[in-house]
């Protein structure tokens, strides 16, 4: 299982650094799940230092396509991975939609990733009006298709998904568990497809208005592998209690 927190753009310095330590204080010993946390690149460093001795990771937002150069306001793989960072949430909604991230975009951005050792979580997720229309799978598997382009099957089967449908992330609006697995399953199928029988450990986690009340019900879908949590990753209390909803 792996539950990831996506701070967004919130916290600062203090908020920042004491999250981290209720929420590596709350979490027990036998702790199953793979927990990374990813606050904005700014508090990297302070998180880093807070979750030192414990098995909590350290992930980014989001990552250059390019390894260095002009680029004013960029941040690269290989800077994110030498501060300290496991891993970095590739194509989210909010970078696709408010940034206009296109599939060539974050194709490119996998393979620097890839390139730095850093695990990506690539996000993918249909919206309102695509669902709607019955266009859901087709455009998940498109993002999967363009995302992985120029993926090898290692690299592939190193990547986290994170099914994220858009019209659930900071809506209040969850997809139902059924809603959920009937996607992963689809998800599960490609990755079947692409890397055969190791399809299996991909992890393929759901994501949208997670709660403490509704986790529990979407991590028991068998092909729902944990989640990545917004709104509620803010609070230390909820996700403590996302992280040991299984
Ligand atoms: C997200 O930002 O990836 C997300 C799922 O947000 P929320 O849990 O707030 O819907």
């Amino acid at each position: 299982m792996f539950i990831g927190g996506n701070w967004k753009l919130h916290l600062d310095t203090q908020s920042a650094t004491q999250l981290t330590q209720e929420i590596v204080a709350g979490l027990s010993d036998k702790q199953a799940a793979e927990i990374v946390l990813f606050p904005t690149f700014v508090h990297l460093p302070v998180v880093r230092d807070a979750l030192c001795n414990s098995d909590v990771k350290l992930g980014a937002q989001n990552q250059s396509e390019h390894e260095q150069g002009a680029y004013t306001g960029e941040v690269s793989a290989w800077m994110l991975k030498d501060v300290g960072c496991q891993y970095v949430l590739l194509g989210h909604s909010e970078r696709r939609h408010v940034y206009h991230e296109t599939d060539a975009m974050i194709a490119k951005k996998l393979t620097r990733a890839f390139e730095a050792g850093l695990k990506p979580v690539l996000c993918v997720g249909e919206t309102l009006d695509e669902r709607d229309d019955d266009r859901a799978s087709e455009v998940v598997l498109q993002q999967l298709n363009a995302a992985f382009a120029d993926c090898d099957v290692a690299q592939i089967q190193t990547t986290v998904i994170a099914y994220e449908p858009v019209w659930a992330i900071g809506t209040g609006r969850v997809a139902t568990p059924d809603q959920a697995q009937t996607m992963h399953a689809i998800i599960r199928g490609f990755l079947h497809d692409r890397v055969g029988d190791k399809a299996r450990d991909v992890q393929i986690i759901y994501g949208g208005s997670v709660k403490p009340d509704n986790a529990k019900d979407i991590f028991s879908k068998p092909d729902v592998d944990g989640g990545l949590i917004g709104g509620a990753s803010l609070v230390a209390e909820d996700f403590l209690a996302i992280c040991s909803a299984f």
